[in-house]
């Protein structure tokens, strides 16, 4: 039996990875007080414009108001229905209802994605959105998304919370819709000391309209255009991730050497597993490496007593969290996802000891 202990996520570690660097860009800001609006955010922007190969980037306070913002912006009108996936984040609900609109779930597939087969059995003359939720650092299929929404005219919203780094036929997830969302949450690929989000739209209508809601609809020190709200990415985290972000292409490899090794010795075990990494159409970019197993519970408490980090994502659907008031439904794959999946440890920072260690712990559980 491994002694080594493996945490689920190890944020202590990644600070000290860029630590000094990471110290003296706090250091500068604080002694300069540049604290809202100021340029770090503009050069994370600008950056993070090229790394997604998108026109434009705006900093905002969280990946949920990315997405409520990302909502407010598009052509939504209160009464709208948005079809969205099943088994996602409470946000993704949150931001569509937030704005007046109505959600509606479908089920998922094997890749723990929106199941397409589905969605157009859910389109109604009231559907005027899609939100695939790019679930895990895995690209829901845009080719076959976008031609089903070009066919109904709706607009394309991704959640890409969990996908920074991801492609799909070589895109950048969040560059293929109207708006694409992300989350600097300390749980994601890059992340920033506590919330941070940000949004990217190939719209400049979108993207100023975005810019004025994030900041109470000022357009100027005198004038102001809208309503708004304070969503504002802080100068400081920015000048964080832009320490962060040098290493992002890296950060992402890496993740993806440590699935890859958990698929090829996984692969024989009863459990279902993320798809390999590929080549393919699919850049994957494991914001986590979620198994399935009706075991699920029992191989939690063997992780557990073996001080190897785990996960469970989301134990009960949302539709039957009975204070969203969502309608009622019974999607099959969705709940069996709920009961079965596991998260299991995957971060730059986790040594080759510690890799094995949930190898071999979790192969043992199942011999
Ligand atoms: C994390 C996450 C969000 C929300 O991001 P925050 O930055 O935590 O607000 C939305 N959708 C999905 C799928 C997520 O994983």
């Amino acid at each position: 039996m491994s002694k080594l202990k493996v945490p689920y996520l190890d944020l202590g570690a990644q600070y000290q990875t860029h630590k000094d660097e990471i110290l003296s860009e706090i250091d500068r800001v604080m002694s300069n007080a540049e604290f809202i609006l100021r340029k770090d955010v503009e050069i994370f922007e600008n950056q993070m414009e090229q790394f997604l190969g998108s026109p434009n980037v705006i900093g905002l306070n969280s990946g949920t108001d990315a997405l409520f913002l990302g909502i407010a912006a598009s052509p939504l009108a209160r009464g709208d229905e948005v079809i969205t996936a099943g088994y996602t984040y409470v946000a993704t609900l949150s931001a569509i209802t937030h704005n007046g609109c109505t959600p509606v779930l479908v089920d998922i597939g094997d890749d723990l994605n929106m199941d397409l087969d589905l969605v157009e059995s859910k389109i109604t003359d009231k559907t005027k959105a899609i939100i695939p939720v790019h679930l895990n650092g895995r690209l829901c299929d845009m080719a076959r998304l976008e031609e089903i929404a070009r066919r109904y005219d709706l607009v394309i919203i991704e959640d890409a919370a969990q996908a920074l780094g991801a492609r799909y036929d070589d895109r950048s997830a969040g560059t293929f819709g109207e708006v694409g969302a992300f989350s600097l949450h300390p749980m994601k690929t890059l992340s920033c000391a506590g919330d941070g989000g940000f949004l990217s739209t190939p719209d400049s209508q979108i993207a100023d309209k975005v810019k004025l809601l994030r900041n109470h609809g000022q357009r100027t020190k005198i004038d102001i255009e809208c309503y708004g709200v304070n969503s504002r990415l802080d100068n400081i985290q920015a000048a964080i991730l832009n320490v962060r972000m040098k290493h992002l292409d890296n950060m992402v490899e890496r993740r993806r050497a440590i699935a890859e090794r958990y698929c090829e010795k996984f692969n024989l075990l009863p459990i279902r597993l993320p798809p390999a990494p590929s080549t393919e159409r699919y850049f994957d970019a494991y914001n986590s490496f979620v198994i399935q197993t009706p075991r699920r519970d029992d191989l939690a408490e063997f992780l557990s007593s073996r001080e190897i980090g785990y996960m469970i994502p989301w134990p009960k659907p949302l539709y039957l969290q009975s204070g969203l008031a969502l309608a009622k439904e019974a999607l099959t794959r969705t709940e069996q996802a709920c009961r079965e999946c596991l998260s299991l440890p995957i971060y730059p920072e986790m040594s080759g000891e510690q890799i094995a260690a949930v190898v071999q712990t979790v192969t043992s559980f199942f011999d």
